[in-house]
């Protein structure tokens, strides 16, 4: 078990700069995902812990050690890919038994004169395997080859191969991707669990910002080579750094608004066509500089609700309403998904299922402003 930090980490092929400057440290027994859209850098980076990448500069350490120039076998971690990577000619038993082999191999095990000692060790190897193999429920499955399994064992498999190794840090790169939605839901489950019960140190790669909120301790979010913000799933929720974050992280994604702020004499106004909104006045100060101008307001679907079903803390005035025609409606079953239409701006809302507007229904919808975010239109950075 062991902590990893990344240093200043950058990684370019040619001309062209993939990962910049990225500095994250990664706790002792965390379950860290890194997150973003694809094509942003992850697996580059994951790879450069494992050792399969060079990095271009910085510095990666796995424990106390630094391990630049360390190849993949002896930085002690273990990874699992989207493809499983199984041998296919081998048996799951030897498919898991495989790392550990290898490795008596390489310490010259297999030369030893003993036979009961190579023995020994092969016994050692068959615990490990039975028992990684009952903590994933696959004992029934050794003696099968790869083909005779399902994409789900498959992937069981394949991350009893990195179990039975007992590294200090697991590796995952978008492990659950093959999987169907169900499957995927139900290996995420036992994942987490795998992770209590051992404690490793995992970096888990996942394009999905709702694995990465159910699974991470704390998600680590990604955009163009640049890491935008580290932190817990609530607090990327509720606190996001900038525009990118806010708007990937939450489902449905963030609405924004493009708004003027106009001082008047109890604040400040939100403006934008027919749209009106106050200021809360806890926003006062950081607003001063913008009046005037033109910024970014953000508010989540889940914090704009249909008058017609208010929750009693909240209530309509002047200052939170909008009309707008709802265009289309998503019934989820645990809540509805509104996409209307004010004036120029497209808004989605997730309101109660009670709420049942009928198509092209002019609504009024209440924003509950204490959540706004508001954000700087050049810099896209959280303002206040
Ligand atoms: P992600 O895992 O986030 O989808 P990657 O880390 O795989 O993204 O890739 C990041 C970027 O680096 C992509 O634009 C990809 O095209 C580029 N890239 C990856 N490997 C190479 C390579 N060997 N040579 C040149 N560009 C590469
Ligand atoms: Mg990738």
């Amino acid at each position: 078990m062991a902590k990893v930090l990344l240093e200043n980490i950058n990684k370019s092929y040619d001309e062209t700069h993939i990962v910049k400057d990225v500095n994250l440290e990664i706790h002792d027994k965390e379950f860290l995902v890194l997150v973003g859209p694809s094509g942003c850098g992850k697996s580059t980076c994951l790879r450069m812990i494992a050792g399969l990448e060079e990095i271009s500069g910085g510095t990666i350490k796995i424990g106390e050690r630094v391990v630049n120039d360390l190849s993949p076998k002896d930085r002690d971690i273990a990874m699992v890919f989207q493809s499983y990577a199984l041998y296919p000619h081998m048996t799951v038993f030897d498919n898991m038994a495989f790392g550990l082999r290898l490795k008596n191999r390489r310490r010259g095990l297999a030369r030893l004169v003993y036979r009961n000692e190579i023995k020994q060790a092969e016994a050692a190897i068959r615990e490990k395997v039975l028992s990684a193999a009952e903590m994933l429920d696959i004992q029934h499955l050794l003696n099968r080859k790869p083909k005779q399994l399902s994409g789900g064992q498959r992937q069981r498999v394949a991350l009893g191969r990195a179990i039975v190794r007992q590294p200090q840090v697991f590796l995952m790169d978008e492990p659950l991707s093959n999987l169907d939605a169900k499957m995927r839901v139900q290996t995420r489950a036992e994942i987490i669990k795998l992770h209590r019960r051992l404690g490793i140190t995992t970096i888990y790669v996942t394009h999905d910002q709702v694995e990465a909120m159910t699974m991470g301790d704390r998600i680590a979010v990604m955009n163009d080579g640049i890491l935008q913000q580290c932190d817990t799933p609530l607090n990327l929720y509720h606190h996001p750094r900038n525009r990118f974050v806010a708007g990937f992280i939450g489902s449905p994604g963030m609405n924004f608004l493009e708004v003027h702020v106009i001082a008047n004499d109890n604040g400040f106004l939100f403006k934008s066509d027919d749209i009106e909104l106050e200021a809360p006045a806890s926003r006062a100060k950081v607003l001063l500089p913008y009046a005037g101008k033109v910024l970014l307001l953000g508010i989540r679907p889940q914090d704009i609700y249909d008058r017609a079903h208010l929750p009693n803390a909240l209530q309509a005035n002047d200052g939170n309403i909008i009309r707008a025609r709802c265009e289309v409606t998503e019934q989820m079953g645990d809540a509805t998904h509104l996409f209307l239409q004010a004036g120029k701006h497209s808004l989605v809302t997730a309101v109660t299922p009670q709420s049942q507007p009928l198509p092209e229904e002019m609504m009024e919808l209440v924003f509950d402003m204490k959540k706004v975010h508001l954000f700087d239109m050049e810099s896209g950075d959280v303002i206040g």
